[in-house]
């Protein structure tokens, strides 16, 4: 039995999970990301939450076979850094690889977390015996991992996948990036969430919007949400069209509403991906919800990807 640390990095809060190589969970922690403190002091404290979980295991540093990271894009894996994502503004630039090599010997690997995400699915859940699948998380902002003739995808420098920028309504509102209609400015949770508040002209959430939605009565909700979907469709055929893999799967918070989104998405996707077999794409929920970044994050050591 060998172990990985898996430590994913998010804007609210950051995981860490220390994990078998038959994919166990031993133990996990959790921690607020505190962006007012400078990310070398948040290191610290990661390191120390890990040194923690390894000694309530009875093991050492030395016992690991290495550390997994996911982390939101963009970044650049090549230089072990986080780059310039939106919601983690004050680790811009910064050498997350090298910090926590300040803290321990052991080799260190960071990826995409949405990738990470996608070798999760490939190694444990609903892609195990897939050699071509698009994993896409649809959440507060969207994501894909990208696994084709049974390798991850990962691009020069990591960020392949990043469909979220991907535009999808040329005519649509200005992105954070600048561009107009980016697929996650338009269908992510975050989006839904804001377009609704507008129309209705006070704060709901996504899942209040596809509640009312669903329960009928309000037609702006109800085509609020025929329009996501329909982005969602869009955002699906065209990583059939671009990668003709065998299986899509979706996970994310958007996704937990189920069988009304897989519904729409399939019926999209069988009218208008371009190949016939690409009409009937095998489309599931993903299998790991909650652990999915740290068991991706593990998977970066566990696995061959
Ligand atoms: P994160 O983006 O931090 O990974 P999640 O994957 O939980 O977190 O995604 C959060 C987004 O998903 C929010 O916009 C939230 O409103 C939305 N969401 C969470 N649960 C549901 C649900 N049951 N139905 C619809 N939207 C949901
Ligand atoms: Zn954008």
């Amino acid at each position: 039995m060998n172990y990985a640390m898996g430590i994913d990095i998010g804007g609210t809060k950051t995981a860490l999970g220390l994990v078998s190589n038959d994919g166990q969970m031993l133990s996990k922690a959790s921690l607020t990301t505190d962006l007012s403190i400078p990310p070398s002091d948040m290191v610290d404290k990661i390191a120390e939450a890990a040194n923690r979980l390894l000694a309530d295991q009875g093991l050492q540093q030395a016992d690991l076979q290495g550390i997994g990271i996911g982390a939101p894009g963009p970044l650049n894996t090549k230089l072990g850094q986080i780059a310039e994502p939106p919601n983690l503004r004050s680790w811009w630039s910064f050498p997350v690889v090298q910090e926590f090599k300040r803290h321990f010997e052991v080799p260190i690997v960071l990826e995409n977390d949405a990738t990470a995400a996608a070798l999760a699915e490939k190694w444990l859940g609903a892609a195990k015996a897939a050699d071509h699948f698009v994993y896409i998380t649809i959440s507060t902002g969207i994501g894909a991992g990208i696994y084709s003739h049974g390798r991850l995808i990962t691009g020069a420098t990591g960020n392949a996948g990043d469909i979220g920028h991907m535009a999808i309504d040329a005519s649509g509102p200005v992105c954070s990036c600048g561009q107009r209609g980016c697929f996650e400015y338009v269908a992510s949770g975050t989006a839904i969430a804001r377009e609704a508040s507008y129309l209705l002209g006070r704060p709901v959430t996504s899942k209040e919007v596809f509640e009312l939605a669903l329960a009928g009565g309000d037609p702006a909700m109800e085509a609020l949400v025929n329009r996501v979907f329909g982005y969602i469709g869009t955002g699906c055929v065209t990583m059939i069209n671009t990668f003709d893999p065998e299986l899509l799967v979706i996970g994310g918070g958007v996704s937990q509403i189920g069988a009304p989104l897989f519904d729409a998405v399939r019926n999209y996707v069988g009218r208008y991906a371009l190949n016939p077999s690409g009409r009937s794409t095998r489309i599931v929920p993903a299998a790991l919800q909650q652990d999915a970044g740290l068991i991706g994050a593990a998977a970066l050591i566990h696995t061959q990807y």
